[in-house]
Protein backbone atom coordinates (compact mmCIF):
# COMPACT_ATOMS: atom_id res chain seq x y z
CA UNK A 1 0.00 0.00 0.00
CA UNK A 2 1.18 3.66 -0.59
CA UNK A 3 1.91 6.30 1.69
CA UNK A 4 -1.79 8.52 1.91
CA UNK A 5 0.11 11.66 0.35
CA UNK A 6 1.19 9.37 -2.58
CA UNK A 7 -2.30 8.28 -3.00
CA UNK A 8 -3.82 11.46 -2.42
CA UNK A 9 -1.97 12.50 -5.86
CA UNK A 10 -3.31 9.74 -7.81
CA UNK A 11 -4.99 9.78 -11.28
CA UNK A 12 -6.38 7.48 -13.68
CA UNK A 13 -6.16 6.88 -16.97
CA UNK A 14 -8.48 4.93 -19.79
CA UNK A 15 -7.25 3.66 -23.21
CA UNK A 16 -10.35 3.16 -25.04
CA UNK A 17 -9.81 0.75 -28.28
CA UNK A 18 -11.81 -0.83 -30.58
CA UNK A 19 -11.35 -4.04 -29.10
CA UNK A 20 -10.17 -3.52 -25.16
CA UNK A 21 -10.11 -0.93 -23.10
CA UNK A 22 -7.25 -0.80 -20.43
CA UNK A 23 -7.62 1.44 -17.59
CA UNK A 24 -4.86 2.23 -15.00
CA UNK A 25 -4.27 3.98 -11.93
CA UNK A 26 -0.76 6.01 -11.50
CA UNK A 27 0.50 7.93 -8.49
CA UNK A 28 2.32 11.71 -8.68
CA UNK A 29 5.46 10.42 -10.17
CA UNK A 30 3.35 8.03 -13.25
CA UNK A 31 4.12 4.77 -11.09
CA UNK A 32 1.24 2.30 -12.12
CA UNK A 33 -0.29 1.07 -9.18
CA UNK A 34 -3.04 -0.87 -10.62
CA UNK A 35 -4.43 -1.62 -13.82
CA UNK A 36 -7.52 -3.17 -15.53
CA UNK A 37 -8.43 -4.43 -18.86
CA UNK A 38 -12.25 -5.20 -19.94
CA UNK A 39 -13.74 -6.10 -23.62
CA UNK A 40 -14.88 -3.44 -25.69
CA UNK A 41 -18.57 -4.00 -25.88
CA UNK A 42 -19.37 -4.64 -29.39
CA UNK A 43 -23.29 -3.45 -28.72
CA UNK A 44 -25.18 -1.45 -26.56
CA UNK A 45 -23.56 1.70 -28.26
CA UNK A 46 -21.90 4.88 -26.01
CA UNK A 47 -24.10 3.60 -22.84
CA UNK A 48 -22.71 -0.17 -22.77
CA UNK A 49 -19.07 1.74 -23.58
CA UNK A 50 -19.61 4.21 -20.59
CA UNK A 51 -20.45 1.90 -18.10
CA UNK A 52 -17.50 -0.27 -19.05
CA UNK A 53 -15.10 2.47 -19.18
CA UNK A 54 -16.26 3.23 -15.65
CA UNK A 55 -16.04 -0.29 -14.51
CA UNK A 56 -12.39 -1.03 -15.72
CA UNK A 57 -11.20 2.32 -13.64
CA UNK A 58 -13.42 1.20 -10.77
CA UNK A 59 -11.77 -1.92 -10.44
CA UNK A 60 -8.32 -0.45 -11.07
CA UNK A 61 -8.57 2.06 -8.43
CA UNK A 62 -10.04 -0.30 -5.54
CA UNK A 63 -7.01 -2.37 -6.47
CA UNK A 64 -5.05 0.13 -5.19
CA UNK A 65 -7.18 1.15 -2.33
CA UNK A 66 -8.76 4.22 -3.32
CA UNK A 67 -12.34 5.15 -4.92
CA UNK A 68 -12.49 6.54 -8.16
CA UNK A 69 -13.91 9.68 -6.70
CA UNK A 70 -10.47 10.06 -4.92
CA UNK A 71 -8.66 10.50 -8.06
CA UNK A 72 -7.31 13.88 -9.02
CA UNK A 73 -8.57 13.38 -12.12
CA UNK A 74 -8.86 10.62 -14.78
CA UNK A 75 -7.60 11.14 -18.52
CA UNK A 76 -9.37 8.65 -21.85
CA UNK A 77 -8.04 8.62 -24.72
CA UNK A 78 -10.73 7.89 -27.39
CA UNK A 79 -10.41 7.25 -30.86
CA UNK A 80 -12.54 9.36 -33.31
CA UNK A 81 -12.72 13.28 -33.76
CA UNK A 82 -12.15 14.78 -29.86
CA UNK A 83 -13.10 17.59 -28.68
CA UNK A 84 -10.64 18.44 -25.69
CA UNK A 85 -12.29 21.30 -24.51
CA UNK A 86 -15.47 19.74 -23.77
CA UNK A 87 -14.92 16.10 -23.66
CA UNK A 88 -17.04 15.29 -26.85
CA UNK A 89 -16.45 12.35 -29.04
CA UNK A 90 -17.83 11.83 -32.50
CA UNK A 91 -16.56 10.16 -35.67
CA UNK A 92 -15.34 7.13 -33.58
CA UNK A 93 -16.30 4.35 -36.47
CA UNK A 94 -14.10 1.62 -34.39
CA UNK A 95 -16.68 2.04 -31.61
CA UNK A 96 -20.24 -0.09 -32.05
CA UNK A 97 -23.07 2.10 -32.76
CA UNK A 98 -21.67 5.22 -31.79
CA UNK A 99 -23.43 7.83 -33.81
CA UNK A 100 -23.14 11.48 -33.79
CA UNK A 101 -21.64 13.52 -31.09
CA UNK A 102 -21.15 11.36 -27.44
CA UNK A 103 -20.45 13.71 -24.76
CA UNK A 104 -18.09 11.07 -23.29
CA UNK A 105 -16.69 13.35 -20.74
CA UNK A 106 -19.34 14.59 -18.88
CA UNK A 107 -21.02 11.55 -18.97
CA UNK A 108 -17.69 9.42 -17.15
CA UNK A 109 -17.10 12.52 -15.30
CA UNK A 110 -20.62 12.26 -13.78
CA UNK A 111 -20.24 8.24 -12.98
CA UNK A 112 -17.02 8.20 -11.47
CA UNK A 113 -17.13 11.40 -9.38
CA UNK A 114 -14.22 13.09 -10.30
CA UNK A 115 -13.27 15.20 -13.42
CA UNK A 116 -12.50 13.70 -16.77
CA UNK A 117 -10.37 14.85 -19.90
CA UNK A 118 -10.34 13.41 -23.40
CA UNK A 119 -7.67 13.37 -25.60
CA UNK A 120 -7.18 11.66 -29.16
CA UNK A 121 -5.79 7.99 -28.27
CA UNK A 122 -2.68 7.85 -30.64
CA UNK A 123 -1.60 11.31 -29.77
CA UNK A 124 -1.92 10.55 -25.75
CA UNK A 125 -0.24 7.38 -26.12
CA UNK A 126 2.72 9.33 -28.34
CA UNK A 127 2.49 11.94 -25.52
CA UNK A 128 3.09 8.76 -23.27
CA UNK A 129 6.22 7.59 -25.03
CA UNK A 130 7.52 11.23 -25.02
CA UNK A 131 7.33 12.25 -21.75
CA UNK A 132 7.89 8.95 -19.88
CA UNK A 133 8.91 6.02 -22.77
CA UNK A 134 11.27 5.72 -25.79
CA UNK A 135 10.83 9.31 -26.84
CA UNK A 136 12.06 10.94 -23.58
CA UNK A 137 15.61 12.24 -24.87
CA UNK A 138 13.89 13.91 -28.04
CA UNK A 139 12.49 16.79 -28.79
CA UNK A 140 10.75 15.71 -32.16
CA UNK A 141 8.97 12.45 -32.15
CA UNK A 142 6.61 10.79 -34.69
CA UNK A 143 4.37 8.09 -33.50
CA UNK A 144 3.44 5.15 -35.23
CA UNK A 145 1.07 3.07 -33.65
CA UNK A 146 0.73 -0.19 -35.45
CA UNK A 147 -2.25 -2.21 -35.03
CA UNK A 148 -5.91 -2.85 -36.55
CA UNK A 149 -5.46 0.24 -38.44
CA UNK A 150 -2.18 2.48 -38.41
CA UNK A 151 -2.16 5.44 -36.03
CA UNK A 152 -0.02 8.56 -35.65
CA UNK A 153 1.00 11.05 -33.21
CA UNK A 154 3.49 14.12 -33.31
CA UNK A 155 5.32 16.17 -31.07
CA UNK A 156 7.36 18.98 -32.99
CA UNK A 157 9.80 21.20 -30.68
CA UNK A 158 8.29 19.57 -27.27
CA UNK A 159 4.87 20.52 -28.28
CA UNK A 160 2.39 18.21 -29.33
CA UNK A 161 1.09 18.89 -32.91
CA UNK A 162 -2.78 18.16 -33.87
CA UNK A 163 -3.17 20.32 -36.69
CA UNK A 164 -7.07 21.57 -37.63
CA UNK A 165 -7.67 18.21 -35.77
CA UNK A 166 -6.93 15.95 -38.03
CA UNK A 167 -3.31 16.35 -38.07
CA UNK A 168 -1.01 12.86 -37.61
CA UNK A 169 -3.56 9.91 -39.95
CA UNK A 170 0.01 8.32 -40.82
CA UNK A 171 -1.79 5.54 -42.01
CA UNK A 172 -3.78 6.75 -44.25
CA UNK A 173 -0.29 8.79 -45.84
CA UNK A 174 -0.47 7.10 -49.72
CA UNK A 175 2.46 4.86 -50.17
CA UNK A 176 0.98 3.69 -53.98
CA UNK A 177 -1.22 5.42 -56.48
CA UNK A 178 -4.19 3.68 -57.34
CA UNK A 179 -2.97 0.86 -55.03
CA UNK A 180 -4.93 -1.28 -52.20
CA UNK A 181 -7.98 -0.29 -51.50
CA UNK A 182 -8.03 0.90 -47.27
CA UNK A 183 -10.46 0.28 -44.67
CA UNK A 184 -11.10 4.19 -44.91
CA UNK A 185 -11.80 3.40 -48.17
CA UNK A 186 -9.31 5.55 -50.33
CA UNK A 187 -6.86 3.51 -52.75
CA UNK A 188 -3.26 3.10 -51.90
CA UNK A 189 -3.11 4.14 -48.28
CA UNK A 190 -0.15 2.64 -46.24
CA UNK A 191 -3.17 0.78 -43.78
CA UNK A 192 -4.29 -0.64 -47.27
CA UNK A 193 -0.85 -3.07 -46.89
CA UNK A 194 0.03 -2.27 -43.08
CA UNK A 195 -3.11 -2.50 -40.87
CA UNK A 196 -3.99 -5.69 -39.14
CA UNK A 197 -7.31 -5.19 -40.29
CA UNK A 198 -6.27 -4.69 -43.86
CA UNK A 199 -3.68 -7.73 -43.61
CA UNK A 200 -5.70 -10.48 -42.45
CA UNK A 201 -8.36 -9.55 -45.19
CA UNK A 202 -4.98 -9.94 -47.54
CA UNK A 203 -5.01 -13.61 -46.00
CA UNK A 204 -8.22 -14.50 -46.58
CA UNK A 205 -7.91 -13.28 -50.09
CA UNK A 206 -5.20 -15.66 -50.87
CA UNK A 207 -6.65 -18.69 -48.90
CA UNK A 208 -9.51 -18.23 -51.48
CA UNK A 209 -6.85 -18.05 -54.31
CA UNK A 210 -5.80 -21.85 -52.75
CA UNK A 211 -2.79 -21.23 -50.73
CA UNK A 212 -2.03 -22.74 -47.75
CA UNK A 213 -1.20 -20.79 -44.14
CA UNK A 214 -1.48 -22.01 -40.84
CA UNK A 215 -2.94 -18.14 -40.03
CA UNK A 216 -6.47 -19.35 -39.99
CA UNK A 217 -5.62 -22.38 -38.43
CA UNK A 218 -3.84 -20.93 -35.06
CA UNK A 219 -6.83 -18.58 -34.93
CA UNK A 220 -9.69 -21.52 -34.45
CA UNK A 221 -7.39 -23.51 -31.89
CA UNK A 222 -7.06 -20.55 -29.86
CA UNK A 223 -10.79 -19.83 -30.27
CA UNK A 224 -10.34 -16.24 -31.80
CA UNK A 225 -12.44 -14.58 -34.15
CA UNK A 226 -9.52 -12.02 -35.47
CA UNK A 227 -5.74 -12.97 -36.54
CA UNK A 228 -4.20 -11.16 -33.44
CA UNK A 229 -0.84 -10.10 -32.96
CA UNK A 230 -0.07 -13.20 -31.34
CA UNK A 231 -0.97 -15.07 -34.23
CA UNK A 232 0.82 -13.13 -36.29
CA UNK A 233 3.70 -13.25 -34.46
CA UNK A 234 3.73 -17.29 -34.45
CA UNK A 235 3.00 -17.61 -37.80
CA UNK A 236 6.04 -15.82 -38.36
CA UNK A 237 7.98 -17.73 -36.17
CA UNK A 238 6.77 -20.91 -37.59
CA UNK A 239 8.52 -20.14 -41.07
CA UNK A 240 4.44 -19.47 -42.41
CA UNK A 241 4.95 -18.26 -46.14
CA UNK A 242 1.65 -16.22 -46.87
CA UNK A 243 1.93 -14.80 -43.16
CA UNK A 244 5.65 -13.91 -44.23
CA UNK A 245 4.83 -12.33 -47.32
CA UNK A 246 1.99 -10.05 -46.16
CA UNK A 247 4.58 -8.72 -42.49
CA UNK A 248 6.70 -8.13 -45.31
CA UNK A 249 4.55 -6.02 -47.64
CA UNK A 250 3.50 -4.36 -44.71
CA UNK A 251 7.38 -3.54 -43.63
CA UNK A 252 7.88 -1.94 -46.77
CA UNK A 253 5.12 0.00 -46.88
CA UNK A 254 5.79 1.38 -43.59
CA UNK A 255 9.27 2.41 -44.19
CA UNK A 256 7.55 4.10 -47.14
CA UNK A 257 4.99 5.78 -45.79
CA UNK A 258 7.08 6.96 -42.44
CA UNK A 259 9.95 7.75 -45.06
CA UNK A 260 7.97 10.18 -46.15
CA UNK A 261 6.76 11.51 -43.40
CA UNK A 262 10.49 12.55 -42.52
CA UNK A 263 10.78 13.57 -46.08
CA UNK A 264 8.50 16.90 -44.70
CA UNK A 265 9.30 17.03 -41.02
CA UNK A 266 12.76 15.50 -40.35
CA UNK A 267 12.05 14.78 -36.98
CA UNK A 268 14.99 13.36 -33.99
CA UNK A 269 13.12 9.53 -33.45
CA UNK A 270 10.62 7.48 -34.50
CA UNK A 271 8.30 5.46 -32.05
CA UNK A 272 6.75 2.32 -33.42
CA UNK A 273 3.82 0.97 -31.09
CA UNK A 274 0.72 -0.57 -31.42
CA UNK A 275 -0.74 -4.58 -30.70
CA UNK A 276 1.48 -4.92 -33.73
CA UNK A 277 4.34 -2.76 -33.12
CA UNK A 278 4.80 -3.69 -29.50
CA UNK A 279 4.52 -7.58 -30.21
CA UNK A 280 6.91 -7.66 -32.84
CA UNK A 281 9.60 -5.60 -30.84
CA UNK A 282 12.87 -3.47 -31.59
CA UNK A 283 13.95 -6.29 -34.74
CA UNK A 284 11.08 -5.46 -36.45
CA UNK A 285 11.39 -1.67 -35.74
CA UNK A 286 15.06 -1.84 -36.95
CA UNK A 287 13.42 -3.66 -40.56
CA UNK A 288 11.38 -0.89 -41.02
CA UNK A 289 14.38 1.83 -40.07
CA UNK A 290 15.76 -0.32 -42.81
CA UNK A 291 13.05 -0.29 -45.60
CA UNK A 292 12.79 3.67 -44.44
CA UNK A 293 16.69 4.36 -45.81
CA UNK A 294 15.79 4.04 -50.01
CA UNK A 295 13.29 6.72 -49.53
CA UNK A 296 14.74 8.99 -47.19
CA UNK A 297 15.82 12.42 -49.14
CA UNK A 298 18.73 13.28 -46.23
CA UNK A 299 20.10 10.12 -45.35
CA UNK A 300 22.90 10.64 -43.83
CA UNK A 301 20.88 11.00 -40.97
CA UNK A 302 17.90 8.88 -40.55
CA UNK A 303 16.03 8.99 -36.80
CA UNK A 304 15.90 7.31 -34.59
CA UNK A 305 13.48 3.98 -34.31
CA UNK A 306 12.50 2.46 -31.50
CA UNK A 307 9.92 0.40 -30.15
CA UNK A 308 7.26 1.93 -27.48
CA UNK A 309 8.84 1.38 -24.22
CA UNK A 310 5.44 1.78 -22.07
CA UNK A 311 3.85 -0.99 -23.69
CA UNK A 312 0.43 -2.35 -23.56
CA UNK A 313 -0.58 0.31 -20.54
CA UNK A 314 1.17 3.18 -22.84
CA UNK A 315 -2.10 4.48 -23.91
CA UNK A 316 -3.64 4.13 -20.79
CA UNK A 317 -0.50 5.94 -18.68
CA UNK A 318 -0.57 8.41 -22.03
CA UNK A 319 -3.99 9.25 -20.92
CA UNK A 320 -3.20 9.92 -17.21
CA UNK A 321 -1.29 12.72 -17.98
CA UNK A 322 -4.14 14.96 -19.33
CA UNK A 323 -4.84 15.37 -15.87
CA UNK A 324 -1.75 17.20 -14.94
CA UNK A 325 -1.15 19.11 -18.37
CA UNK A 326 -5.40 20.11 -18.44
CA UNK A 327 -4.58 21.56 -14.85
CA UNK A 328 -1.53 23.13 -15.71
CA UNK A 329 -3.08 24.78 -18.91
CA UNK A 330 -6.12 25.85 -16.69
CA UNK A 331 -3.90 27.24 -13.76
ZN1 LIG B 1 -6.88 4.99 -45.87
Amino acid sequence: MQPTATRRAARGGLDLGGTKIEAVVVDARNNVLASARRATPAKGGPVAVIAQLAGALTEAARSAGLEPAQLRGIGVGSPGIVDTTTGAVSSARNLPDWNGKVELGPALAEELGTAVFVGNDVQVATDGEFKLGAAKPYRSVLGVFWGTGVGGGLILNGKPWTGRGGAGEIGHVVVEIDGARCPCGRRGCMEAYAGRAAMEARARRRVEKGRKTILFTLMKERKRTRLTSSIWAQALQQQDKVATEIVDGAIRALGAGIATALNLLDVEAVVIGGGLGVRFGQPFADRIAKEMLPHLFNDEHPPIVRVASLGDLGGAIGASLLVRDSRHNRS
